[in-house]
């Protein structure tokens, strides 16, 4: 008895001659205090403290515990009551498509097809003759008025050609699945009554919208935008360069500490491994392989899935796209449009390829990962999903397929995500953009049973990682964490949300931006939560999004950005 209270002592004693004396390895690099830390831990643990070393988060706790570890060159941040949660995850963006929306034409917040006008031609007077024009990020359906002239719900192209006659323009819509063009540009590309059918035959799945006269509007849809497109002159590299660095700096200034790029190709990869390698890559990427080049995923096959030591360039999954969106109609239904009759939008891609893909995938490490908007093609993905897992249950042990959007859901559909170990990978703030107008492509009983369902989802057992599918929309993740518990839109309406059963609370929505993030790329133990032994990713918002008034989130800013130890951005508020 004696004994034992003797050696209590002595270690009593050694410990606190530990504390007292803190030797240079034991000190942070730099220590976080004074702050409302919400850690995602399991029981989500409040503190006020963290302390980083190489990158790391060392401890946590009560600010008084975590200055104990402050040395001679320990840095310390001073919090000052701001909020800070882990390194929010962007879940599904297209990281080039965000640099080149600040390189060209941003049509993303224009009101009015007037305006979009207006924009084109303050361009044409900046370029020479012959000049490509090119931009992104309109959407018809978010003007705040309809154009006079409409066919099949888009404009035409007569104002727009009259602003531009030399000039050949090329718009791509908000959602990446349609594109505009002017006369000049359809004229380069041999468009016009006379070849409208013969073309319209060679791109199978898409259409070219044409007025009664069988005149194009210049409204391409999915693969037929590629008619035109393809004359648009190609991007340089150092363009490609600036596009990367602005798209990083863009993401930083929102939070953004790690970016799944939804579908690319081995030159932006490539472009990555070098950015990482001068230092340049500031937040960390999750790349799928875009399943539109078969080439592409034949060389991954070959030498299997990049999985970073580092955690900044990780290549282990596959982009499918299986059907359109719902705004040019494009996603595929069960049964047809309400607003238009006969029509159920279309597969983009043969559903043998998702067989295929899927069977490689579990043979070989790749995750997969396919686009479904529609409620025919969740269905269908999610019965060929599980056949693959069925017939290679070994493979099949730790699967994380995801489904990209999976928007409109079969009522009967639900619950097999759950089941299946499925991902709805869901970009909330869709719901705010597109839930107005949704109804009128759906009617009421298809919005009820399964559109944006998260509650439900969640319910069933399934993660949903949160995102914004920048750029069809802006990369800042509060808009979607307001719309993932209000279920309104930006604009506020409607008092109490949409389908108010289906809200996530703001615990469910932090998740959906940080740990969930983190589980849809494999990284839950590496990041995700502020936890001893993790990356040390924070985000910083000047309120506390937990707790302030839901009409106050939207007013939310970002005050800091945090990567691996490193304050990477900075808003310099007080
Ligand atoms: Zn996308």
């Amino acid at each position: 008895m004696k004994l034992i209270y003797r050696g209590l002592l002595l270690s009593l004693l050694i410990f606190t001659f530990a504390c007292s004396s803190l030797s240079e390895k034991d000190t942070a690099d730099t220590i976080f205090i004074n702050g409302i830390v919400y850690t995602v831990d399991d029981v989500n643990t409040q503190i006020q403290a963290v302390a980083v070393k190489n990158g790391m988060i060392t401890a946590v706790g009560e600010t008084s515990t975590i200055q104990k570890l402050k040395g001679e060159n320990t840095k310390v941040v001073d919090l000052q009551g701001k909020t800070m949660t882990p390194g929010f995850i962007e879940s599904h963006g297209h990281l080039m498509g965000v640099g080149y929306n600040k390189l060209e034409l941003d049509l993303m917040y224009v009101k009015t097809y007037d305006e979009l006008v207006a924009k084109v031609a303050e361009a044409v007077e900046k370029a020479a003759p012959g000049d490509w024009i090119t931009g992104r990020g309109w959407h018809q359906d978010k003007w705040i008025e309809r154009p006079d002239n409409m066919v099949k719900g888009f404009q035409t192209h007569d104002l727009l050609s009259a602003a531009s006659p030399n000039n050949p323009v090329y718009l791509r819509h908000a959602s990446g699945h349609a594109a505009f063009a002017n006369q000049k540009a359809m004229q380069l590309a041999g468009v016009n009554r006379l070849s409208i059918e013969q073309l319209s035959s060679q791109v199978e799945g898409g259409e070219i919208i044409k007025d009664d006269l069988g005149n194009p509007t210049g409204v391409f849809t999915e693969r037929a935008a590629g008619l035109v497109g393809r004359l648009v002159p190609r991007d340089t590299e150092e363009k490609d360069d600036q596009a990367l660095e602005m798209a990083i700096q863009e993401c930083l200034e929102k939070g953004i500490t790690s970016f799944h790029d939804a579908g690319s190709g081995q030159a932006f990869i490539d472009r990555l491994q070098r950015f990482k390698a001068e230092g340049k890559l500031g937040i960390r990427l999750y790349v799928m392989l875009t399943g539109r080049q078969p080439e592409l995923l034949d060389a991954w096959y070959e030498k299997g899935p990049m999985i970073d030591p580092d955690h900044f360039v990780t290549v282990r999954s596959i982009k499918l796209n299986c059907d359109g969106a719902l705004g040019p109609r494009g996603a595929w239904l069960l049964e047809e449009y309400t607003d238009r009759t006969g029509h159920f939008g279309h597969e983009t891609l043969p559903m043998e390829v998702v067989d295929e893909v899927s069977a490689k995938g579990l043979e070989l490490g790749f995750q997969v990962c396919s686009h479904a908007i529609g409620d025919r093609a969740n269905r269908e993905i999610l019965d060929r999903y599980e056949t693959a897992f069925i017939n290679n249950p070994e493979g099949a042990k730790d699967h994380r397929f995801r489904i990209e959007h999976a928007q409109h859901l079969s009522k009967e559909d639900i619950p097999r995500f759950g089941e299946l170990g499925v991902i709805p990978a869901m970009q909330a703030v869709h719901m705010s953009s597109d839930r107005p107008w949704a109804i009128d492509r759906l009617g009421k009983q298809r919005i009820e049973d399964g559109a944006y369902v998260w509650q439900d989802l969640l319910k069933s057992g399934a993660i949903i990682p949160n995102g914004t599918d920048a750029p069809v929309e802006p990369v800042d993740p509060i808009p979607s964490f307001y719309a993932s518990v209000s279920r309104r839109t930006l604009a506020g309406l409607p008092e109490g949300g949409y389908e108010p059963a289906q809200k996530m609370t703001r615990d469910q929505a932090l998740r959906s931006f940080t740990i969930y993030g983190a589980y849809a790329e494999f990284e839950e133990d590496f990041k995700g939560s502020i936890e001893v032994g993790k990356a040390a990713d924070f985000t910083v918002f000047d309120k506390d999004i937990m707790t302030i008034a839901e009409d106050d989130i939207l007013k939310t800013k970002v005050a800091m950005t945090i990567v691996a130890g490193k304050v990477a951005y900075d808003a310099g508020l007080k």
